[in-house]
């Protein structure tokens, strides 16, 4: 079989003509990113470069202008990279791309000027496109992110393969030389590669779009989830949330060992609100919110529920050892240099299969009594709902406002 060399060519431009529009469609039609008009950029000035092959005799500047054209292909593909992984640091520097394309150029342009033969030419051009999709595939395997993307991994196999041909079609040309045989090969390789390059280049810009799109989409359910269940002043879950969080943690079989729930509220913080402004009084919840987390062990679970109202359940604690967490709350507070702050706390111990609900309920009641006891100090409760028993309050270190 033998092929007629510009009715190939014809191929090879059309193809890569076509995934230059689709890319351009696709651009209008949908979201792109950063870096994706250089890859459209790319395809067009190769189905350029391949086109000019056509008019190559109809003036000597014609062929060094193609040729320009086609090898500048990765290297624009590359660019665009760069645009695209902004955040992402490549192993070398912009410059050395546009100097490897430079480098390569003129090694076959110093064999055409020289006029060396036709097949040596072809050499010269075959390493310096398989060098340019060798150190490309190169920087891609090296980006970070390259193991979770499966367009990286599928552009950076064909880049291989295409040097692989490059180097065979150099081989070829100086070992086989002046073969009409040979030149065949030669020629059916020279069109299969922009064309196969072509498809990946498309393939490429929207599975990488898509990408970005889809971790896009989960940055914004993640902000959506965080919006919905954090207490966006004190960072500490909602109301809605602990309600979640706890009654997951009651549920679990560990919890069965005995958890204590602590309920506080700032002591006079409508005065505080009065005297000192809003802002101020936001500043103490978010003090308050702060010695609560420093507080804490992995595994408890703290809410906001209410203005000045929080709550933790201390999983595999004593009521006694819960007071102790209390009095740790409260110590950074109680010495804070522009206004100290009082906690009153109602502790109960969840008694087993006991609701979230139900333990909130005598904390509450709990708490109500540390409010009338004078502030500033612990009351345990003991026995249920209706008949609760309150222990003696336990001051914890303030002096009552
Ligand atoms: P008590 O010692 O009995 O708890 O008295 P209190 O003044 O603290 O009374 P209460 O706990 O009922 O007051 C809660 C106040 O918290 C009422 C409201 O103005 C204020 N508040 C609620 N949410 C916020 C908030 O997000 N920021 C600020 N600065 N104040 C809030
Ligand atoms: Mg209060």
């Amino acid at each position: 079989m033998t092929f007629h060399p510009p009715t190939l060519l014809l191929c090879s431009v059309l193809a890569m003509a076509m995934s230059a529009g689709l890319m351009t469609l696709f651009a209008f039609s949908q979201r792109i990113y950063r870096g994706y008009f250089h890859w459209t950029a790319a395809q067009a000035l190769a189905a350029l470069g391949l086109g000019l092959h056509l008019l190559r005799d109809t003036h000597p500047a014609v062929l060094p202008v193609a040729n320009l054209l086609v090898l500048q292909w990765p290297v624009l593909l590359l660019a665009g990279l760069r645009r695209f992984y902004q955040r992402k640091e490549m192993t070398l520097p912009a410059a050395f791309d546009w100097a490897l394309l430079v480098g390569g150029y003129l090694l076959w342009l110093s064999t055409w000027i020289s006029q060396a033969d036709l097949m040596w030419r072809i050499a010269a051009f075959s390493f310096a496109a398989g060098a340019l999709a060798l150190y490309t595939a190169a920087l891609l395997v090296r980006l970070d992110g390259y193991a979770t993307s499966a367009g990286l991994k599928t552009l950076s196999v064909a880049l291989f393969v295409s040097c692989g041909m490059h180097v065979w079609r150099m081989v070829h040309s100086v070992i086989v030389r002046h073969d009409p045989d040979s030149a065949q090969v030669l020629l059916l390789a020279g069109a299969v590669i922009p064309v196969m390059l072509s498809l990946v280049m498309v393939y490429l810009a929207l599975l990488l779009t898509y990408e970005r799109t889809q971790h896009d989409l989960g940055e914004s359910q993640r902000q959506l989830r965080e919006l919905a269940n954090i207490d966006m002043l004190t960072q500490v879950p909602n109301r809605r949330h602990f309600h979640e969080l706890a009654g997951r943690l009651l549920a679990s079989p560990g919890a069965a060992h005995g958890a204590s729930l602590l309920m506080f509220d700032i002591d006079h913080f409508k005065g505080i609100n009065d005297r000192f402004g809003h802002k101020a009084g936001d500043e103490a919840l978010c003090d308050v919110a702060r010695s609560l987390r420093d507080t804490l062990r992995v595994g408890d679970v703290a809410g906001r529920i209410g203005g000045d109202e929080f709550v933790v359940v201390l999983p595999h604690t004593t009521v006694e050892e819960a007071v102790a967490v209390a009095s740790r709350i409260v110590d950074p507070l109680a010495s804070r240099p522009q206004m100290p702050l009082g906690l009153s706390f109602g502790v109960v111990r969840v008694e087993a299969g006991e609701s979230v609900d139900a333990a909130l309920h005598r904390a509450d009641q709990a708490l109500y009594e540390a409010k009338r006891q004078g502030r500033s100090c612990a009351v345990i409760a003991t026995g249920d709902n209706e008949n609760p028993v309150f222990a003696e309050s336990m001051p914890l270190g303030l002096m009552p406002m």
